[in-house]
C-alpha cells in the first residue's frame, strides 16, 4: 500500500506543526512521484520553543542518575528491535538502500542503544593521588547542556542514534534536526524514543531546511553543543559559526577513502571488499571506497574481475528482493555524480563500465546511476581528490607499497582506508603510516562497529570521534575535584616550593 506520512515536530513531549504553514515533502528516490512524507518547514520561532524546552528539561535530566538515564536508552534499543522491520521498510522507501542494508541501519541503532546504556553504569572518571597529605583528587564527567544534532540522510536511523544515545546517557538534552530527504525515518525514530518514556523536553525533533532551521540552531545563543555530520562545505560553516558563538562542536565530514590491493593479496577477497566498499549503499557512505590503488602486477587482472562483477550488480528499488544497488538519494546528487563523468573524461580518465544515469525500464522512475569504474586515473585528477558520493570508483596504478601508501595519504580527507596484503610487515607498516581515522587490513573501507571510535583525521573532522567510549568525550566536559580534609589551608606545590 502506498501511503504518505504526515510528520510533525516533537517538542516538549508533544507532536506539533511548525508555526509557519509551509509544508515540504520527501520522495521515494526509486520512484520520484511517490511522496513518502510531508513535514513542516520550521522557522526560528520553532527553534526558540524547542531550545527553551530542552533547556528547561536539562535542569532535571542532568540530575537523573546516569544508570536510570541509561535504562530509557536500553528501552529504546528494545523498541527498535521490536520495530526493526517496519523501520527498515521505511528507510528503504525514503532513502533507497536495499532492505538488507536498511536492517543494518536499524541494527546499528540497536547496538548503539545497548552499548550506550552500558555506559550509564560506567562513565568512569579517575582518582589520582594529591600532592598534599589529607587531600583527595578525582575527575568526573559533566554533561554539557543542550545539544543540537544535525544529521544527513545516508544513515537516517543509525547516525541520529549514534549522537542522541550517548548524549542522553551523559545527561544532556537534545534537539534532532534530520536531513530534508529523510524526515519520516527521523519521525519514526523519535516516536520510539517517546514511547520509551523519556521525560518531556529531553529529546526534541525539528524538521526543516538546513539553511533555515539548521542555521538557526547553529547560531542560537542557548545551545551548548552542535554535533554535525554532512558535507565539508556545510561543516566548515558550522565550525566557523560555533567558533564565533562559543559552542562545543563535533564535525564529521567528507572522505576520499582508498583500498590498496597489493600483488600478494588474495584477489578474490580483495574483490569482494572492493565491490562492497565501492558500490554498497550506492557509494553513499562516508566510508565508501572511492579509490582503488592497485599494484601494477595485478592491476589488469583485478580490473577485469572488478568490471565483470560490477556489471552483474542489479539496480532497483531498495525493497525489491533482487536489488543489489538502490537509487541515488535525489536529483541534485544524481546530477552531481553525472557531472563527475564529464570531469573524468575531460581529465583523461577512461570509463570502463557505467558512467551514465540508468534509465532502463522502471529505473527511469527513480534516480539511478550505473555502477562505474574509472581507469587511468592519476592522483591529481579531481575524480581522485573530490568526494563523489555515488557508485563510482577510480583506479590508480602503483609500482610499490610505499607509493601506494603515499597516494592513499595524498588527500585532504582521512576517514577510512584499507589494505589487502598477505605480508605481515606491510600490514603493520600500513597501520602505522596511513593517515586515517580507520584502517582495515584485509577488509573493505566500510564496516565500522559501534564500540570503536568513528571519525577521521585532517579535513574529515575536527579531532573528535563518535561511537565507542570516545563519544563520551564529545558529550561531556571533565571536572577536576579536590577534597581537602586536612582542616587547614594547604597551598598547592607551585605555591609552597621555594
Ligand atoms: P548533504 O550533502 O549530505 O546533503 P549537507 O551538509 O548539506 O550534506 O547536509 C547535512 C545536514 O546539514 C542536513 O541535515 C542539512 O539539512 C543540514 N544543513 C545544511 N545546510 C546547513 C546550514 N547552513 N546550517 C546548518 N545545517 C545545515
Amino acid at each position: 500500500m502506498i501511503y504518505s506520512l504526515n510528520c510533525q515536530n516533537y517538542i516538549n513531549g508533544q507532536w506539533l506543526d511548525a508555526r509557519a504553514e509551509n509544508i515540504l515533502a520527501s520522495h521515494n528516490p526509486a520512484n520520484k512521484t511517490e511522496v513518502v512524507a510531508t513535514f513542516p518547514r520550521s522557522q526560528v520561532e520553532d527553534v526558540d520553543i524547542a531550545v527553551a524546552a530542552a533547556r528547561q528539561a536539562y535542569q532535571h535530566w542532568r540530575q537523573v542518575p546516569a544508570p536510570a538515564r541509561a535504562e530509557y536508552i536500553f528501552r529504546v534499543g528494545e523498541l527498535l528491535a521490536e520495530h526493526k522491520e517496519e523501520l527498515a521498510q521505511l528507510i528503504s522507501r525514503e532513502m533507497g538502500k536495499p532492505l538488507t542494508e536498511a536492517r543494518g541501519d536499524v541494527q546499528e541503532g540497536i547496538d548503539c542503544a545497548f552499548y550506550s546504556a552500558g555506559e550509564g553504569r560506567r562513565l568512569f572518571g579517575q582518582t589520582t593521588p594529591s600532592e598534599m597529605p589529607n587531600k583527595f583528587a578525582m575527575t568526573v564527567r559533566m554533561p554539557i547542556g543542550v545539544c543540537a544534532l544535525i544529521t544527513p540522510w545516508n544513515f537516517p536511523v543509525a547516525i541520529p542514534c549514534w549522537k542522541a544515545m550517548p548524549a542522553l546517557v551523559c545527561g544532556n538534552t537534545v534537539i534532532l534536526k534530520p536531513a530534508e530527504d529523510t524526515p519520516a525515518c527521523a519521525t519514526k525514530l523519535i516516536e520510539i524514543f517517546a514511547a520509551a518514556g523519556l521525560p518531556p523536553g529531553v529529546i526534541n525533533l525539528l524538521h526543516g531546511v538546513g539553511e533555515e532551521v539548521g542555521k538557526a540552531l547553529v547560531e542560537h545563543p542557548d545551545i551548548d553543543l552542535i554535533s554535525f555530520t554532512g558535507s565539508s562545505e556545510t561543516g566548515a560553516y558550522v565550525g566557523a559559526t560555533c567558533g564565533r558563538t562559543h559552542k562545543r562542536v563535533c564535525l564529521e565530514m567528507g572522505g576520499k577513502n582508498a583500498q590498496v590491493v597489493m600483488e600478494d593479496a588474495d584477489l578474490e577477497l580483495a574483490l569482494d571488499g572492493a565491490v562492497w566498499g565501492a558500490f554498497g549503499t550506492t557509494g553513499q557512505r562516508c566510508t565508501a571506497t572511492s579509490r582503488l590503488i592497485l599494484h601494477r602486477d595485478i592491476k589488469e587482472k583485478f580490473t577485469s574481475m572488478l568490471c565483470e562483477r560490477a556489471k552483474k550488480l542489479r539496480l532497483g528499488a531498495g525493497n525489491h528482493p533482487d536489488t543489489d544497488i538502490g537509487p541515488i538519494i535525489n536529483h541534485r546528487q544524481q546530477q552531481r555524480v553525472n557531472e563527475y563523468m564529464k570531469i573524468a573524461r575531460e581529465e583523461g580518465a577512461e570509463i570502463l563500465i557505467g558512467g551514465e544515469i540508468a534509465t532502463e525500464g522502471e529505473l527511469k522512475q527513480g534516480y539511478f546511476f550505473q555502477p562505474t569504474v574509472l581507469d587511468n586515473v592519476t592522483p591529481k585528477m579531481r575524480v581522485a581528490r573530490e568526494e563523489i558520493f555515488g557508485p563510482v570508483v577510480a583506479l590508480i596504478e602503483v609500482n610499490t607499497f610505499e607509493e601506494a601508501i603515499a597516494i592513499l595519504n595524498d588527500t585532504k580527507y582521512g576517514l577510512s582506508s584499507s589494505v589487502y596484503t598477505r605480508d605481515i610487515n606491510r600490514a603493520f607498516a600500513a597501520m602505522r603510516d596511513i593517515e586515517a581515522g580507520i584502517t582495515y587490513i584485509n577488509g573493505p573501507t566500510i564496516g565500522a562497529e559501534v564500540h570503536l571510535p568513528f571519525g577521521g583525521v585532517k579535513q574529515t573532522g575536527n579531532g573528535h570521534r563518535e561511537a565507542g567510549t570516545t563519544a563520551l568525550d564529545v558529550f561531556t566536559e571533565w571536572k577536576s575535584v579536590y577534597v581537602d580534609f586536612s582542616g587547614s589551608l594547604q597551598r598547592a606545590q607551585i605555591d609552597n616550593r621555594g
